[in-house]
């Protein structure tokens, strides 16, 4: 923790690593390869292969190699922020890294099959809602995909383009042109989740293009009922207060961090480009701002970061996982994935 821009004392992003095992083809291709990388998870450190005989060291908050569960993923990166939004406090939990490397595993997989695989959305709204305890708490959750800087709804697409509002007195940033859906139950958001998937790969199929072209958010918005500690006189004598208390996760799927082609791609393939550029670019001085300390985080600078304005930095705990495979051939997006975390420490 230090001392954030508006005089309260910030949170810097906590930032995790996570190895992909080797898939069918890299088991298949490269057999006898190493991988580009040598995990050091005791040490929470991570050493890059540059070559052979040269190695560059790494240090984290946490590494997650090829063999930790999504159980354990859970835990170590989303947990933390899951109790503090029940605390009351905003949260943020996104991944990063190039296509393929396992970053909707890690956040969006549903687990139908074996509950085991379960990624974080899941894990997350089963902490919360289980933690619901009083007839006024509530919990709302929207689903919003962000290509080309506009908003879509993933659970209503025809609204593709919901305009981001910041309230000027509270700070509080919400979209409320979006579907924002009461949770009664926890299946009822597995299907939700899943409604949103098909959306996501019907709207991005009329728009011709990729859903590792764009980001995918969901907000979940905890009302919390929470009886004050200290019991005050009313006019039938002490009692203990209810006030509401409301917080904010967010779980963000960030857009493949892989560096486009630009020469070979036509269209708005090379609009695609330049729009990840900028709104990942504009997160990643947003996390480099809150590491350095510096008064000046520019939120501003794309939709992506004024989505997260409220729950990033301040009293908000934000944690970042980054996704890795292990081959070799892509040591060039691997080293600046691991570059991209690393300015966050
Ligand atoms: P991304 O969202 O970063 O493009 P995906 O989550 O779609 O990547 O993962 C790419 C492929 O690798 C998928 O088939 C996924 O099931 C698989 N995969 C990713 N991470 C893991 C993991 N930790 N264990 C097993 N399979 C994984
Ligand atoms: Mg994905």
């Amino acid at each position: 923790t230090r001392q954030s821009h508006d005089g309260g004392v910030a949170n810097r992003v906590r930032v995790t690593v996570r190895l992909r095992p080797r898939n069918a083809e890299e088991l298949e291709a490269d057999l006898d390869f190493a991988d580009c990388v040598e995990l050091q998870p005791e040490l929470k450190r991570l050493k890059l292969r540059k070559n052979n005989w040269e190695s560059e060291t790494y240090q984290f908050d946490e590494i997650l190699t090829e063999t930790a569960s999504q159980k354990r993923v859970y835990e170590v990166v989303a947990k933390p922020v899951v109790e503090s939004v029940l605390e009351g406090y905003n949260g943020t939990v996104m991944a990063y890294g190039q296509t393929g490397t396992g970053k909707t595993f890690t956040l969006g997989k549903l687990g139908d099959e074996d509950t085991a695989d379960r990624g974080i959305m899941v894990r997350a709204l089963e902490d919360i809602l289980s933690s619901i305890n009083h007839v006024d708490d509530t919990v709302t959750v929207s689903y919003l995909q962000l290509y080309m800087e506009s908003v879509q709804d993933l659970l209503a697409p025809e609204r593709d383009n919901c305009h981001i509002q910041e309230d000027p007195k509270t700070g509080d940033v919400s979209v409320p042109g979006a579907t924002q859906i009461q949770l009664t139950d926890h299946q009822s958001f597995v299907n939700l989740l899943d409604v949103g998937e098909s959306n996501r790969v019907a709207a991005n199929t009329k728009l011709n293009t990729e859903s590792s072209r764009s980001h995918a958010l969901l907000l979940v918005q905890v009302k919390k009922a929470v009886r004050s500690k200290e019991p005050t006189e009313n006019g039938n004598g002490k009692m203990r207060a209810t006030t509401i208390r409301r917080s904010k996760l967010l779980i963000v799927d960030l857009a493949g961090s892989e560096r486009v082609d630009k020469s070979g791609s036509e269209g708005h393939t090379l609009e695609e480009a330049k729009s990840i550029n900028l709104s990942l670019t504009a997160l990643g001085k947003c996390i480099n701002a809150l590491a350095e300390n510096s008064p000046h985080v520019p939120i501003r600078d794309s939709k992506l970061t004024r989505l997260l304005r409220d729950s990033f930095g301040g009293t908000a705990r934000t944690s970042l996982i980054v996704t890795i495979g292990p081959s070799p051939r892509h040591r060039g997006e691997t080293t600046s994935t691991i570059m991209f975390g690393q300015r966050a420490m």
